[in-house]
């Protein structure tokens, strides 16, 4: 519905603010308490609400957003039980949701933005919001203002739309006056939009742009941060998560007889619930999980899209993994429905995630509308010490630049002589995490490594042709946000902690941490995979590790049950062809199937009890993710090392040679 010229308060409706305090959101919950802005301050409000808390994963089970909406919030868990019971958000009468700095961080499910919007919510008051939550929140109709409009509201005054639109690109100004993405494509379709076309012209551009620029309609060549061009898109996937709703708004908004464009350069994959029903609280909802199954088989019969379900229960692997081996080419524009979809960036292309209600607009029309994001630049120089991975930079990256926002919906660039030390694999961690920054993607500069990696994975490909789709940055391309010169020789092992989030300090994978200041943390599971960890350099380093312990005469620690799962069955067959099963087996690690698992909550390796401490490669430790218990992220090397000592360790090569030192410790 379109939202009228003026926006004001209607009487009778209610603000509701996320607070620190969870009992004064209980309050407002049960109708005791309504706030003004003017009496709070922006640090009394939560920041960091993650997608994961809005709609947990066993609420996405649900795929009609009116009822996955009646379980809005149902991650906000505090001292064991829900913030949110069921329909508190509905019944609480509440127009407006506020909250503070990055709203929306993690996973892109547009659920989070459905739940709000399905429960009366029509403004989201933040900070800061991420930007593909944001972006989904753009595309159903949801306004987004900051505290000073909220006070203003509050007040009485009426708002001009305007002030919502501001800041944004003119396209998405068109799309936020049509009350969302699909009025606006049907407003397009019959010809009463016309898009404005920007006339940038010749300037130096970074990888970023110069793809964007690369794929642009309307006779562009030059962008520049802030122009919002219409981009064709090369390609996409959707999984067992999202599938479902693509298909069912198709159906909803162009009737059962739907189509999309180019069906070959789109797929499905069976991957994110591949292991549900392995785990036991993953049981009741298995009926809807079918239902799940069932829609996307029926999208992809519908569509001939490509196909990546699972063959006897075994996936072919985690989406982002298979789609870097055998899908994303350098130059390329990626758009799928998963946050870390910006992993397609290690092959020198432009990948983000999106929401489904974009997806499924882009699939049906082969092109979509993006705003040229400004871009970050890291050079790396240096090279590794030899306990230190790429996921270290990472969480350097993260604690250092994350944190401050200084990667925000920027595009973060690649390059320099350290990147062509890193392996093609360490690389993708580094593409990977982008999400976790809250940027807009990664973008990885191409070398020769590209070229060879890509003609191993795909054999018979034409590597001239992938060679000549690369791009670099021009001399003087313009980096908002800056040129930073990494040195990953002076990168430490480090984690990212569990944080305290009972008490407003968040689980996030920007709460870094050097493994040797944090003192003992003894460990209940180690887990080692996921679509940042679970590629083959991650399993030599697992079986670096491993094999160093196994020959020392060790095995996993008491009370420690250390998972490894392969990221994807070309990473299984490596292993197995390398022989690193037989270490893995000797030294009593659990070795899984292909598939996403614990990490979604999926599988096994997910917490039972909060008092379960985890040590685990994946890339995000938000609250109640991966099990009820706290989840530290650490380096392939250290999850592996931590699992033979019991609790979190920075690997040291040959420690294990020095068991009399490890025995005296204990
Ligand atoms: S492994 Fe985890 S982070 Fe990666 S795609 Fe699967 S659920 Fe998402």
């Amino acid at each position: 519905m379109k939202p009228p010229s003026e926006i004001r308060l209607r009487p009778g409706k209610r603000v509701l603010f996320l607070t620190k305090n969870p009992e004064l959101i209980r309050k407002q919950l049960r109708g005791e308490l309504d706030l003004l802005m003017k009496d709070l301050r922006l640090e009394d409000l939560l920041d960091d609400i993650n997608t994961d808390a809005m709609t947990p994963a066993w609420v996405c089970f649900d795929h009609k957003p009116e009822d996955l909406a009646r379980n809005a919030y149902a991650g906000l868990i505090v001292d064991g039980k829900r913030l949110f019971e069921q329909d508190a958000l509905i019944n609480g009468n509440f127009e407006v949701i506020v909250s503070g700095y990055r709203k929306g961080v993690g996973s892109s499910r547009e659920t989070a933005t459905q739940a709000e919007v399905w429960c009366g919510i029509r403004i989201a008051i933040a900070a800061s919001f991420a930007p593909i939550h944001a972006g989904n929140n753009i595309n159903q109709g949801l306004l987004m203002g900051d505290h000073h409009i909220l006070r203003r509201l509050q007040a009485g005054e009426g708002i001009p739309l305007e002030e919502f639109t501001k800041g944004h690109d003119p396209i998405t100004q068109l799309i936020i006056k049509e009350g969302g993405l699909f009025p606006f494509a049907k407003a397009l379709e019959k010809g009463e939009i016309e898009l404005p076309t920007p006339n940038t012209p010749k300037r130096p551009m970074t990888m970023g742009e110069k793809i964007l620029a690369g794929h642009a309609r309307g006779g562009v060549k030059y962008v520049r941060p802030g122009d919002a061009v219409v981009v064709d898109v090369d390609g996409g996937y959707t999984h067992e998560f999202t599938t479902a709703q693509v298909h069912y708004f198709l159906e909803q908004e162009y009737g059962p007889h739907y189509a999309i464009k180019n069906p070959q350069k789109f797929a499905v994959f069976e991957d994110h619930l591949i292991y549900a029903d392995d785990v036991a609280r993953m049981h009741p909802f298995i009926p809807k999980i079918e239902v799940l199954r069932k829609l996307q088989h029926d999208f992809q019969q519908h569509t001939s899209c490509r196909d990546f379900s699972a063959t006897d229960n075994i996936s072919p692997g985690i989406c982002h993994e298979v789609a870097r081996e055998v899908i994303v080419d350098p130059g390329d524009f990626i758009q799928a429905t998963d946050s870390h979809t910006c992993m397609g960036g290690v092959n020198n292309a432009l990948a983000w995630g999106v929401g489904t209600t974009e997806y499924a607009n882009l699939v049906h029309s082969g092109f979509t509308m993006v705003e040229v994001s400004e871009s970050i630049r890291f050079e790396l120089v240096g090279r590794l010490r030899a306990n230190v991975t790429a996921k270290d930079v990472m969480l350097y990256i993260l604690l250092t630049y994350a944190k401050p926002q200084r990667t925000l919906d920027r595009i973060m660039e690649f390059t320099g002589p350290g990147l062509r030390t890193l392996s093609m694999d360490e690389r993708a961690t580094l593409a990977n995490m982008a999400t976790e920054c809250s940027a807009r993607t990664a973008v990885i500069e191409a070398d020769d490594e590209t070229f060879q990696w890509l003609a191993a994975m795909r054999p018979g490909v034409d590597v001239d042709a992938l060679r000549a789709r690369a791009v670099s940055p021009d001399p003087g391309a313009e980096y908002a946000g800056g040129v930073h010169i990494i040195d990953l020789s002076e990168i430490r092992p480090m984690v990212a902690h569990p944080g305290d989030p009972d008490h407003g300090i968040p689980s996030d994978p920007t709460n870094g941490a050097y493994i040797d200041e944090i003192g003992d943390v003894k460990i209940d599971i180690a887990y080692a995979g996921s679509c940042t960890a679970g590629k083959i350099d991650d399993f030599l380093f697992y079986h670096q590790v491993a094999k160093e312990a196994v020959d020392a005469g060790l095995r996993v620690a008491n009370g420690v049950t250390f998972y490894i799962q392969f990221g994807s069955q070309a990473v299984e067959k490596f292993a197995r062809d390398n022989g690193l099963l037989d270490t893995f087996e000797r030294a009593g690690a659990i070795v899984l199937n292909p598939g996403c698992g614990a990490c979604i909550g999926c599988g096994p390796g997910v917490s039972e009890n909060p008092n379960q401490v985890t040590v685990s490669a994946i890339n995000r430790n938000y609250k109640g993710r991966s099990g009820p218990g706290k989840l530290w992220l650490a380096s392939p090397l250290s999850v592996a090392a931590s699992a033979f000592t019991g609790q979190i360790t920075a690997y040291t090569p040959g420690m294990f040679a020095r068991r009399d030192e490890l025995v005296s410790k204990e």
